[in-house]
């Protein structure tokens, strides 16, 4: 392809994504497509010869796009805000465009500076002080696994550079809540700690950690001799958006020199609002943090960034130093490739960048908070309607709700509950994802994709009174 043709493509692949967005809110949110449909319609075996771009743009619009789900959509309102903003796609499309690949910074040193400046950038806009350094990984699943890797190194010290963790003593032990993502277990397992050592500790009404149970759970660990290491807290968790007590926890990790690594994926965007800063109170001492702005903030995924307060530390853990790497640069400048796992990075930040810029703090502001304004508004009509119960506070964007008519409990409420919200989203009219809460089934309302207003929120609210009445 000549960069002639790619011009001309590229203009029609532009108008494409437009013209996607503008039809968006008269499409169905969720593909109904079955497993292997899509596949059965595409040739199976790669073609000899080179096929014209029309006959690709043929398949997009007849095969693959009835396979897409909506997540643009301004009546999705399923698991979370996975915003892919269009002044982010401008600079994730200058991102492949441009091709660079960071190796080092002397590989491509607009990519490490832009990076350093973006992840400053938004540590200003999220109000924490100048001793946090950032760096973007693609997830907060890789995100926390880093946390949790320096955690082990800082506690045993070093002890990769030993025996590894098989040859230490007694076990180090991670705590988080049982209300934390799955990427946190999924971390401690990968970083070798091992399920017997990772403690779930207690919850309150709220479904925040109890620090006071963390207390007795790292007290308990030590009088059995082994070796509290690390806890990962949680701002805003996946299921009710919960919030643990970040200056309390961060009590007792001082107390004990724990790690403390505060998972913040999807609520870590609200902290660019200064109202809602409450919710991690205490957050400068802990020792690393993650936020998605790939989720409600609006960069393309995959846009996570992971904060440290000890980046010495978090390269010795992490470097490599081959001869071919090596630059005369070394000692002077940032080489990511010693913050995380990849040795090869894209341009990521061009895309994180570009939103912020063209949006600008003041507007990324505006729409998060009209986004919590209009959950406060569902959460107010589920109070006031009877049959209607909310089942856990409602801080930030996502409202659980259940409908509880007299005389259902049990696994006929469950039916019930999964029964309505299986009928809104098969009609296509919204998209909801039920999960489950103390044991039950329940719907879990999260507002915030970019196009949502109250008139979607209020079309949602109708239907799912319609439904499960
Ligand atoms: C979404 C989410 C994650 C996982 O994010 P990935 O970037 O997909 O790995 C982890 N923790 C919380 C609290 C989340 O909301």
């Amino acid at each position: 392809m000549t960069p002639d043709e790619f011009r001309r493509h590229g203009h029609a692949i532009v108008d494409y994504i437009a013209g996607y967005r503008e039809r968006l809110p008269a499409l169905p949110v969720w593909s109904q497509l079955k497993p292997g449909e899509l596949r059965a319609q595409l040739p199976a075996a790669p073609p000899d010869a080179a096929e014209p771009f029309e006959a690709l743009m043929a398949d997009m619009e007849r095969v693959i796009a009835p396979g897409l789900s909506h997540w643009q959509h301004p009546r999705f309102f399923g698991y979370f805000p996975a915003n892919a903003h269009l002044a982010s796609v401008l600079g994730d499309m200058l991102s492949s465009g441009l091709g660079q690949l960071g190796l080092n910074w002397a590989s491509s040193p607009a990519l490490t500076e832009l990076e350093e400046l973006t992840a400053d950038w938004m540590r200003q806009m999220l109000g924490l002080s100048e001793a946090w350094r950032g760096v973007i990984q693609d997830t907060a699943s890789t995100s926390t696994l880093v946390a949790l890797l320096c955690a082990r190194e800082r506690a045993s010290e070093h002890s990769q550079s030993r025996g590894g963790l098989q040859a230490e003593p007694s076990p180090l032990v991670v705590y988080a809540s049982g209300q934390s993502h799955s990427s946190v277990e999924k971390a401690a397992l990968l970083a070798g700690f091992g399920r017997e050592n990772l403690r779930l500790v207690e919850i309150d009404d709220a479904y925040a950690m109890r620090a006071d149970c963390l207390a007795e759970a790292v007290a308990a660990d030590l009088a059995a001799g082994r070796r509290p290491c690390a806890v990962v807290a949680t701002v805003g968790s996946t299921g009710t958006t919960a919030i643990d007590p970040i200056a309390a926890i961060a009590e007792v990790c001082q107390q004990h020199g724990l790690w403390l690594h505060v998972d913040t994926a999807l609520a870590g965007s609200a902290m660019i609002l200064p109202e809602c800063r409450w919710m991690w109170h205490g957050v400068e001492g802990a020792d690393s943090l993650v936020l998605n702005p790939h989720k409600w903030l609006g960069a393309v995924f995959d846009c996570s960034l992971l904060y440290v307060r000890d980046p010495q530390h978090l390269v010795r853990v992490m470097s490599t130093n081959p001869s071919y790497l090596q630059t005369s640069a070394d000692g002077q400048a940032t080489n990511y490739r010693d913050w995380g796992l990849p040795l090869g990075r894209r341009a990521r930040a061009l895309k994180l960048w570009f939103l912020i810029r063209l949006e600008g703090v003041a507007g990324l502001q505006s729409r998060l908070r009209r986004d919590i304004a209009n959950a406060q508004w569902l959460a107010d009509q589920v109070d006031a309607t009877p049959g209607w119960v909310r089942l856990a506070p409602t801080p930030l964007q996502t409202v659980c709700a259940r409908h509880e008519p007299p005389g259902l409990a049990g696994e006929e409420l469950d039916r019930h509950t999964l029964g309505w919200v299986g009928r809104i989203n098969s009609s296509g009219a919204a998209f909801l994802t039920p999960s489950i809460l103390d044991g039950r089934w329940m719907a879990r309302v999260s507002i915030g994709a970019l196009p949502t207003e109250r008139e979607d929120v209020a079309a949602l609210w109708a239907l799912m009174r319609e439904e499960a009445g």
